[in-house]
């Protein structure tokens, strides 16, 4: 028994270190990619539940591996973080939303100019001079600030963040909006968001999906989107693939959705096509 649990240990000691020897190469990976530029953005449709067209998009990183192809972020987003390497990768990600958002509103009428929102880590903020960044790259784009939107998540209105929480608010007054990702999965109340600077929140997909099968759960969402319209807040409803989900949705009175119903992300020239589309009538 005794060198059964010596085996054992063996075992789990050697399986540590594959899981160490796994995260180092994909680190090491991920730092020629940011080198190399190997990522790419696909844009998913935010989408008004009266009118069911694009208001704006949601920019998410991909990464182009030479072998694997293309690498989901869940992937890859947490080891950049804790890397660090998180902050050229966001820098680039901005950028290129920017860049892209630019050409959108040059190709549209006035009219219907959709904004582009972009996830933002925290450790991205942590960094000097983040806000001038931010502010640069809107100038440098020609884009007006209100043509960002800024995702961050719920973790964030947790922990003790108030020098993010200045320099959002510093964002917002230029016109920036701000958003909070992922509502309900974490530990915040809504009560505590009325004090923040905070424009929108998005109710995660873990609660669109519940609250068709639980009363409770429907409670719930329309707890959030009742209280959010109270606080002067804008609600966009998360992975909507269904007309079901749809209609309860804008049954409860909340104005954006997002989800595989209108379209999975896409690439910014599909996206665009997207925003032209006119129905008839
Ligand atoms: P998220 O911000 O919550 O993004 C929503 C995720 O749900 C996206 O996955 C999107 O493709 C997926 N999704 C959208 N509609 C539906 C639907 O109807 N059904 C289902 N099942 N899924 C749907 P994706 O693109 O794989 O991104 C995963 C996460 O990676 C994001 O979650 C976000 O937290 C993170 N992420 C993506 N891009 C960036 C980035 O540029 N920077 C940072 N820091 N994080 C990013
Ligand atoms: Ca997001
Ligand atoms: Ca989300
Ligand atoms: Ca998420």
């Amino acid at each position: 028994a005794k060198g059964a649990g010596k085996n054992q240990w063996r075992r789990y000691q050697s399986h540590l270190h594959d899981a160490m020897v796994e995260r180092l190469e994909l680190r090491s990976a991920l730092d020629h990619a940011v080198h190399e530029g190997h990522f790419l953005l696909a844009y998913q449709p935010i989408v008004d539940l009266g009118s069911e067209e694009p208001v704006g998009f949601e920019a998410l990183v991909r990464w182009y591996h030479p072998t694997k192809g293309v690498v989901a972020p869940a992937e890859f987003i947490a080891v950049a973080e804790e890397s660090g390497l998180i902050v050229p990768i966001g820098r680039w990600v901005l950028q290129q939303a920017l860049h892209t958002v630019a050409q959108w509103r040059r190709a549209l009428p006035p009219d219907r100019l959709p904004y582009v929102s972009v996830n933002v880590s925290v450790r991205q903020f942590r960094e000097a001079g983040f806000v001038d960044e931010v502010l640069q790259a809107l100038a440098y784009a020609g884009v007006p600030p209100a043509a960002l939107m800024i995702e961050l998540t719920e973790t964030l209105l947790a922990g003790d963040h108030e020098t993010v929480w200045r320099d959002l608010a510093l964002l917002r007054e230029h016109g920036v909006r701000v958003a909070i990702d992922d509502f309900g999965t974490g530990y915040s109340s809504l009560g505590y968001l009325h004090r923040r600077p905070v424009d929108v929140v998005k109710i995660d997909k873990m609660f669109v999906d519940d609250m068709v099968d639980s009363p409770q759960q429907l409670a719930l969402v329309t707890g959030i989107v009742g209280l959010a319209q109270t606080l002067g807040l804008t609600v966009i409803a998360e992975g909507i693939e269904s007309p079901v989900h749809r209609d309860l949705l804008a049954r409860l009175g909340c104005p954006l959705g997002q989800g595989y119903l209108w379209s999975s992300p896409v690439d910014g020239t599909e996206a665009l096509a997207q925003m032209s589309y006119v129905p008839d009538g």
